[in-house]
């Protein structure tokens, strides 16, 4: 009779080879140790479903990646890499079980997601942490956007500072578009505590930092991965590896009918974004410069200058979200143009309906292939 980790190997080794053969293109790689006896050991693991990888070409540019220890006697350690959709839900791109929370797993997990997903300018890859996660990332992703976790930020600021007003001027700055606005914030951050201005600048504003961004983010703040409380509870390799298996196929589905019910141009979560933006338009002063730019002044009397054929809004952030501020949406109202025209494709209902398109296929009963 085999021994217990003698059979959980080799039923990892038949449920990946039935995985693959009915996900094709469906990337894992498992690595083993052996034993005091010689046995070959479980040491560490990567999949990623060739559907998720599918789901992220019509996604916007942006990864999460978190890790959590399982549930496990073992030290094991799971990463989890996520994509988001134009809804703004979360859905799985990778998983690594490693053998601790250190360098080389983050090294050997980030190699692994560096050969699946190209490492370009255009990509936004949040770090879960900012020591030597972020580092091994940034070297993994040189060209990528480099981001940390602005709630995780907060955390840090207000345990180390202990002071509200700090905390608060740092979420200030770190959620404004225009330049202009963050030096402000960062000017009376430096004066209420150097110490945290110093740390801030350490850390380089294009971290945390939506004015100072290079790319994307599309108002992103969090890194936290949602489904790695459920996942890290399983307790044992083959459950964790059953559990993924249905929940990213279910996730998929349901996702997809409800993409396939929706009859907007763009998704229902950009729909109530434009509709809570849009503001009371009496309110505004609008001055027209030609048919598809004006000037518009809010309530508090500052002006913004917006081109709907540019697409473009002087407070950046219709450019930097491709989602219609409220500047560009009073613009639209009265230039007599759609606002869903300035909407990002990316955000679009086809794009949602591309992303959930594949299914996972459920893999064969691999206790009848011995
Ligand atoms: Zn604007």
């Amino acid at each position: 009779m085999p021994n217990n980790h003698d059979t959980s190997y080799s039923d990892i080794l038949r449920y990946i080879s039935s995985l693959q053969k009915t996900n094709p293109n469906t990337v894992v790689d498992i690595e083993t140790q052996p034993d005091s006896l010689g046995r070959n050991m479980f040491r560490c693991m990567f999949l990623s479903y060739a559907a998720s990888r599918r789901a992220f070409m019509h996604s916007p540019q942006v990864i999460i990646i978190c890790g959590n220890y399982l549930n496990w006697r073992t030290r094991s350690f799971l990463i989890v890499a996520e994509g988001i959709d134009v809804e703004r839900q979360q859905f799985p791109l990778a998983f690594g079980v490693l053998d601790g929370d250190n360098t080389s797993s983050w090294k050997w997990f980030l190699t692994k997601l560096a050969t699946i997903f190209e490492d370009r300018p255009e990509l936004t890859i949040f770090s879960p942490r900012f020591d030597f996660t972020l580092q091994t990332l940034s070297l993994q992703f040189p060209l990528a956007e480099k981001a940390v976790c602005i709630r995780q930020l907060l955390l840090n600021i207000q345990q180390s500072y202990r002071n509200p007003e700090i905390t608060g001027l740092v979420q200030r700055a770190s959620y404004e578009y225009s330049k202009r606005r963050f030096l402000a914030c960062y000017k009376e951050i430096k004066k209420m505590s150097p110490h945290c201005e110093q740390y801030l600048k350490r850390l380089g504003f294009e971290r945390w930092s939506m004015a100072f961004s290079n790319g994307y983010r599309f108002d992103v703040y969090s890194a936290e991965v949602n489904d790695l409380r459920h996942l890290s509870r399983q307790n044992s390799i083959m459950g964790l590896l059953h559990y993924i298996h249905w929940h990213v196929s279910s996730q998929f589905t349901w996702r997809y009918g409800k993409a396939m019910e929706h009859q907007g141009y763009v998704s229902p979560y950009i729909e109530g974004l434009i509709s809570k933006r849009t503001p009371t338009f009496d309110s505004w002063g609008f001055l027209k410069v030609s048919d598809y730019s004006c000037e518009v002044v809010n309530t508090n009397g500052e002006s913004f200058l917006v081109d709907l054929d540019r697409k473009s809004c002087s407070c950046v952030a219709l450019q930097k979200m491709l989602v219609p501020c409220e500047h560009s949406l009073v613009a639209a109202q009265n230039l007599g143009i759609s606002p869903l025209t300035l909407v990002g494709s990316v955000y679009s209902t086809a794009q949602w309906l591309k992303t959930y398109s594949e299914y996972l296929q459920p893999y064969l009963k691999f206790r009848t292939m011995r």
